[in-house]
């Protein structure tokens, strides 16, 4: 799908679209619409039973061959002073889904406005209406058997935005395209089956698809990391006959004496929970163990692609986790890469000892001025939040106030959780230095899991964990985007360094 932005109707478009904000009066475009097909639109506009001008509420009116299209749609945009770039966008991704069921190959949205009474600028309202459209557009039918599809099954081919402010809307458009683009990137990652996505192919498809904008890639196997001992992410990775890797991304866009900001993310490609196994019940969506590394691929991509004027590295750690005879046990004691070592008590615990090796590494290798890591990391953060909002867990309140009003301005959640003391005694062990589980009680397991990574990061480092467990998985269509992998990450790191990193 094409989005454009034009000051005028491209004549191949079939349908027009009027994006209209509750009480607004039959003005510009619409109005001579009107007059041209003796009032239908004001017949409906004014006096309808079903289009009450409501976000993202939409109405189908089939027009006459006089007017040169074949379908009008009214777009409800709710109320004008509550419109934002988040409102902008749902009301966008709603018109994605009513312009594939009308089955419209090519349409025309008229954004006839000088200035609306809402905060948000006409420029930024189109270009977030455009990037809601963008985001719901998303679709994964790659292992779909083409020729099954259905003759009706018409694709939206192209969409512009018509407006005297087209120029200013397409700059800021392409900016939030890149994002999408990476969200894009990190959803199909997401959504690739456990069979195709493993350590090995994981490494290649990232090298694939960065090394050519620019990134510089670096590939650890399974042999490099346990000459360099990284006890803890190979660990996990023994009980599998698909070896672990490590690719850590570098972009360097920014100057050359700048330290870079530090993504890490958490890849486990799938988790049966080891030895330590889970409940066969939805064991298949493990596959999206990984969404925190998808995320750090998705946000590099993002920046690469806009050429991002920032330095960034971003490290993923890749294992698969599975019960063998090989497979690492509760019980176990394992020696981390920073020499510390730690007692294995559920060997669905991993997550936290895949990113320790990896959040290790990329401090001693590039020194990151702020370090953030993502990972679908407990279940215990969707008892407290929920799947809408991303628990946040930061040593460092500056960071945290960047990252709230970023987030908050993103279209995700963001939520701050607590560190503390009491949550980092629980993950001491007797036998070794840590464990990978609380001591007491089961409470609190968000918070604990941060707590041991917590014990990983250099002093006086700006540091933030995100666990994405609930937000990284959609387990319905939303209005952005459909059942699957979310993406959930790349926009708020996205808004995070164009706010305050460039
Ligand atoms: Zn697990």
């Amino acid at each position: 799908m094409k989005l454009s932005f034009l000051a005028d109707v491209n004549s191949a478009a079939d349908t027009v679209v009027f994006p209209v904000f509750k009480g607004q009066e039959l003005k510009g475009t619409l109005e001579s619409l009107d007059s041209q097909t003796g009032g239908l639109i004001a017949q409906h506009y004014n006096a309808s039973k079903h289009f009450k001008f409501k976000l993202g509420q939409t109405l189908v009116l089939h027009l006459p061959e006089v007017t040169g299209f074949s379908q009008a749609i009214l777009l409800g945009l709710g109320d004008e002073e509550k419109m934002d770039a988040d409102n902008a966008e749902i009301a966008g991704g709603k018109l994605a889904k009513a312009l594939k069921q009308s089955g419209v190959a090519h349409a025309g949205v008229y954004m006839d406005y000088g200035v609306t009474d809402s905060d948000l600028s006409v420029d930024l309202l189109i270009a977030h209406l455009a990037l809601g459209l963008n985001l719901a557009s998303y679709d994964f039918d790659k292992y779909k058997d083409k020729r099954e599809k259905n003759d009706d099954d018409t694709a939206l081919d192209a969409v512009d935005f018509i407006s005297s402010q087209s120029e200013v809307a397409d700059k800021v458009y392409q900016m939030l395209d890149a994002m999408a683009q990476g969200v894009f990137f990190a959803r199909d990652l997401v959504n690739e089956p456990p069979n195709v996505l493993y350590p090995e192919s994981y490494a290649e498809i990232v090298k694939e698809k960065l090394k050519p904008l620019g990134v510089q890639v670096e590939i650890l196997d399974d042999k490099k990391m346990l000459k360099m001992g990284m006890g803890a992410l190979m660990a996990v990775g023994q009980g599998s006959i698909r070896k672990p890797r490590m690719v850590i991304m570098r972009w360097n866009g920014g100057k050359a004496d700048e330290k870079p900001l530090g993504f890490v993310g958490k890849g486990v490609t799938f988790d049966t929970g080891g030895i330590s196994i889970k409940p066969a019940a939805q064991m298949d969506m493990m596959k999206m163990d990984m969404g925190g590394s998808a995320a750090v691929c998705g946000l590099m991509y993002s920046l690469a692609l806009r050429k991002a004027p920032v330095n960034v590295v971003g490290a993923i750690g890749l294992v698969e986790n599975m019960p063998s005879d090989n497979a690492y046990r509760p019980g176990d004691i394992i020696k981390a890469y920073n020499g510390k070592t730690i007692e294995v008590l559920n060997t669905d615990a991993e997550g936290r000892l895949v990113l320790c090796d990896t959040l290790s590494y990329v401090q001693e290798q590039d020194d990151p001025k702020v370090l953030i890591d993502l990972a679908t990391l407990t279940g215990a953060i969707m008892v407290a939040l929920g799947t809408e909002f991303t628990g946040v867990f930061c040593n460092d309140d500056d960071l945290w106030s960047k990252m709230e009003s970023s987030g908050a301005k993103s279209g995700e959640q963001l939520w701050r959780m607590p560190l503390g003391e009491n949550f980092s005694e629980e993950m001491k062990s007797k036998v070794a230095d840590y464990r990978n589980l609380g001591t007491v009680s089961r409470f609190g397991g968000a918070s604990t899991a941060a707590a041991f990574l917590e014990f990983f990061i250099d002093k006086d480092r700006p540091w933030a964990h995100m666990d994405i467990a609930g937000t990284a998985w959609a387990h319905k269509d939303k209005p952005l985007g459909p059942l699957g992998g979310t993406g959930a990450g790349v926009r708020a790191l996205h808004k995070l360094i164009t706010d305050h990193y460039e």
